[in-house]
């Protein structure tokens, strides 16, 4: 797993929300893998925004990047498509990344954005079984929504890329990464 996102896959694009999904995209088409089978990669499909495919077993899964730490929930798409696919037995897994820009020396400018380096900082998985109708709530718009992770057995957020930070010590860090064995581990508890 490569904890650096380039940022060159869309260089080109105005709108940060975009661009942040563009990057971390061509990220996990090189660095995310099956947790339902032994597949090493994921395809990002054109059909669905954010969304990946096995390649050998079919399981589908969404990319969900944020720019803050994983916290009681994250946002989704359209409030009925999701819960439908709960009551059809066929959600989505969720992979929710966390991640930073860090600005260059001196950079706390605008070009930030295009020069600073994009970091993976946490990487959660939800399985799309876990999922339950009542952690899907309504965002304010009407329209999207939010899966509510504290909704949701604590099993069923699965870290693959954990990073501790210690306010003591200097600012030291430790980052966390879990193996494909025991994600894929985790992953199975949830399998009907
Ligand atoms: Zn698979």
């Amino acid at each position: 797993v490569n904890l650096s996102m380039s940022g060159a896959p869309g260089a080109d694009v105005k709108s940060g929300a975009l661009r942040a999904r563009v990057v971390t995209e061509s990220w996990g088409e090189h660095n995310l893998y099956c947790p339902n089978c032994t597949s090493p990669i994921l395809v990002a499909r054109d059909d669905v925004e954010s969304g990946f495919e096995c390649p050998r077993c079919g399981s589908g899964y969404r990319l969900k990047c944020q720019k803050t730490r994983i916290g009681h929930s994250f946002t989704d798409g359209p409030y009925t498509t999701l819960t439908r696919a709960i009551r059809r037995g066929d959600a989505p897994g969720y992979f929710v990344l966390h991640y930073e820009i860090v600005p260059p020396l001196g950079g706390e400018n605008v070009r930030q954005i295009v020069d600073g380096a994009w970091v993976v900082r946490n990487l959660v998985l939800v399985p799309g079984a876990a999922l339950a109708t009542e952690a899907i709530v309504k965002g304010p718009d009407g329209v999207g929504c939010r899966i509510v992770l504290d909704s949701l057995p604590a099993a069923a957020r699965i870290p693959i890329i954990t990073t501790i930070k210690s306010s003591s010590a200097g600012d030291t860090e430790c980052i966390m990464i879990s193996r494909p064995e025991e994600v894929r581990e985790k992953f199975r508890q949830f399998k009907k």
